[in-house]
């Protein structure tokens, strides 16, 4: 005879609905939150370690419901991944990250030099005219070359090399700078990272963050980073909290930093605040 689960099912099933009207509740709110300007932009300073100057910043996207009140991108930017919905609200990154980046400009806020990064998707990236696109809206904005840079992550890059790298191309062509988010974790292969135009690897927050107490990760991110000399590439390190951790990498050659030792995301009017405040020290 089978078990009796009946009673642990019965306790159960609830539960397992809930989660799932709470799915649904969610997706539909994610639907409909776009054309209902739920969505905003936070800016994650990057820092360059020797000098401590601010040469650039992540833009991360933020997503306030009125009757939900926050959800994490971790949770959201999956589902809108799954749904098809990142193609829309990744457009609408992409614009806001360009107007952004103009005002800033134009206000000399911000550095001549400086870049703003944004995550894309690999949904997005595998669009046929995702390049072009960008490219269109990049070159009416009068940004200088080289302001915008995007961020992929490695797994999303590996799923499909050979449209991602089409895309890549044109757009490294175009002196849009390449990232590779997330390095270290996705296994990806060195002979297939040798045929994309990447300019930038960042090392993933695991490694970083057990750095100063786990060798082995240690010697993972100074890993990526003679790796990232091997290449031509900028390495930036994310998830630095504390100053030991900054200092190894300073050691190790890492050029840039990202983290809560320096600043959690900012939204604008505090990031602007962080970028004067910097430039009198
Ligand atoms: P990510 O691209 O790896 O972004 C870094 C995440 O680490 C951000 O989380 C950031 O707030 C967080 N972080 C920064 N410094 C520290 C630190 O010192 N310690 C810790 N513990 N965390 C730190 P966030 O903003 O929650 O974003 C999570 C993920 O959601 C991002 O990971 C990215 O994959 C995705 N995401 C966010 N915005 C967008 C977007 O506009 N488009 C797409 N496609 N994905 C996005
Ligand atoms: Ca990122
Ligand atoms: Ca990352
Ligand atoms: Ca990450």
């Amino acid at each position: 005879a089978l078990p009796d689960t009946s009673s642990g099912w019965r306790l159960y099933q609830p539960s397992i609905e809930d989660a799932l009207q709470k799915r649904i509740r969610l997706h539909e709110a994610l639907r409909i939150a776009l054309d209902n300007q739920q969505f905003f932009l936070v800016y994650q300073p990057k820092i360059d370690l020797r000098s401590g100057r601010v040469i650039g910043a992540e833009a991360l996207l933020r997503w306030v419901h009125p009757e939900l009140g926050f959800i994490s991108p971790v949770d959201f930017i999956p589902m809108a991944e799954a749904s098809g919905e990142i193609l829309r609200i990744g457009d609408w990154v992409i614009d806001r990250a360009i107007r952004q980046l103009e005002e800033w400009l134009a206000a000399h806020q911000v550095a001549a030099d400086f870049h703003l990064a944004v995550n894309v998707s690999v949904q997005q990236l595998t669009q046929p005219d995702f390049a072009r696109s960008l490219l269109h809206r990049l070159l009416r904005s009068r940004l200088p070359a080289g302001a915008l840079e995007v961020e992929v992550t490695e797994s999303g890059l590996m799923e499909n090399v050979d449209l991602a790298r089409e895309q890549l191309q044109l757009l490294s062509r175009h002196r849009v700078s390449v990232a590779i988010d997330d390095f270290g974790t996705g296994h990806s292969s060195l002979a297939y990272l040798k045929t994309l135009p990447v300019s930038v690897l960042k090392i993933d927050r695991a490694f970083v963050s057990s750095m100063d107490t786990d060798p082995q990760d240690q010697r993972l991110a100074e890993t990526v980073i003679d790796m990232a000399r091997n290449f031509d590439c900028t390495t930036v390190a994310e998830g630095v909290e504390k100053p030991e951790q900054a200092q190894m990498l300073i050691d190790m050659g890492c050029e840039v930093a990202q983290g809560y030792w320096y600043s959690p995301p900012l939204k604008v009017e505090q990031f602007i605040e962080f970028c004067a405040e910097r430039r009198l020290e």
